[in-house]
């Protein structure tokens, strides 16, 4: 049986993971090991490994890599430590790795420097911040590229990845969307969320502009609260600066329109999004899930710049007046994506070139390929 290890730093490499994990739990050619890392292990961003636990995955191992200022590059280094004394002692066959963030490109230093191939899934994406350069590091580390579509494959193949490594997957948490299970009642009865109508508001600090952050989330807050209308609000992640999020979110605490939490369940998460109003920040879910279901996006600033999707989405500079006029233009009915995604069946695909042997056959002495 060959051994497939999965890395998960947080509740949004985790919604992409998932349905492969369980493709491989349920496999009988395969071992299923869990690295669970990040802000997972964070009291302050939910505790979100408890999510992972609901699983019963049979090999789940949790490590703590970060310390109480959750510095990112300290975190990295600890990571790769803990990382390499794991795969010391489990001797994976493939690594699985997720998105733009130091757990997993981590855990790509670790596997490629110990000659074990690493699979890094959603390369070729642009998030448009520090994020795109470890993406683009993730991918030069990795062997085997599981991406969504051409225009990513394209980019991969303009950093000299080899076009027999990359296969195209699609988006794997838009298909856990469709076979949703919580109702709007349920969502709202765990939650005690009480309000008919409701927009969602995320927020994640842009480490390149830190200068400006705590002015940027100070007129997010301050457009929220001024247009009125009634919001859940979810933290921010743990990358440099969100502090100055958290901060501005103090002020908020006891006002009846708005309910803040650090995380919610995924599934619970996606009933509330599909009734919302609008979603309003800067999360990779406004371009993802919140296109799929036509819901209205609205971006904030620079974090989701170029990436694809933003085209479908309102886009707005951090300036309170501007975020304002745009919120009380937003209508439901008015919203229609024109980018429907067209792979809904990623975890099958992931598994079928898995049971390929495809993957394994992949060299890892890595050559750049001209263009
Ligand atoms: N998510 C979730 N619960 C939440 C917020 C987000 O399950 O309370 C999931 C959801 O699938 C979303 C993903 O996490 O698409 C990524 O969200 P986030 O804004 O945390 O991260 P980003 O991808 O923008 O870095």
């Amino acid at each position: 049986m060959k051994k497939i290890v999965f890395v998960t730093g947080t509740r949004a490499d985790f919604s992409k993971l998932k349905s492969l994990m369980l493709k491989v739990e349920q496999s009988s050619n395969f071992e299923l090991f869990v690295f669970v890392t990040g802000m997972h292990l964070s009291q302050k961003f939910g505790s979100t490994a408890t999510e992972i636990d609901k699983y019963g995955f049979k090999n789940i191992f949790k490590y703590i890599n970060f310390d109480k200022y959750f510095q990112m590059d300290k975190a990295l280094a600890s990571m790769i430590d803990g990382f390499s004394k794991y795969i010391c002692e489990i001797e994976p066959d493939l690594i699985v790795v997720h998105g733009d963030r130091i757990e997993p490109l981590a855990a790509a230093i670790t596997g490629s420097l110990n000659n074990i191939l690493v699979a890094h899934i959603e390369g070729g994406e642009l998030s448009g911040t520090i994020d795109d350069s470890l993406r683009h590091s993730i991918s030069k580390l990795a062997h085997i590229h599981l991406v969504n579509d051409e225009k990513a494959k394209k980019r991969l193949m303009q950093l000299g990845e080899d076009e027999k490594s990359i296969f195209i997957i699609g988006s794997p948490d838009l298909e856990i969307l469709n076979s949703n299970k919580v109702s709007l009642e349920q969502a709202k009865e765990y939650y005690e969320i009480s309000f008919e109508n409701y927009a969602i508001a995320m927020l994640h600090p842009v480490t390149t502009e830190l200068n400006t952050l705590k002015e940027q989330s100070e007129n997010f807050v301050l457009a929220l609260k001024e247009s009125g209308r009634n919001y859940i609000v979810i933290y921010p992640n743990n990358d440099l600066g969100f502090e100055f999020i958290l901060e501005s979110y103090k002020s908020l605490e006891g006002m009846k329109n708005f309910r803040v939490f650090s995380s919610l369940r995924f599934e619970y998460f996606i009933a509330l999004l599909k009734n919302a109003d609008f979603i309003i920040g800067n999360s990779s879910c406004i371009l993802k899930e919140a296109i799929y279901l036509n819901i209205p996006g609205i971006l904030v600033g620079s974090r989701q710049q170029g990436r694809v999707g933003s085209e479908d989405c309102i886009k707005v500079d951090s300036k309170k007046e501007e975020i304002l006029e745009v919120i009380s233009k937003v209508h439901k009915m008015d919203f229609k994506n024109v980018n429907t995604p067209q792979i809904l069946n990623s975890s099958q695909m992931f598994f079928t070139h898995l049971l390929s042997g495809k993957f394994f056959e992949i060299n890892k002495q890595k050559v750049f390929q001209d263009i």
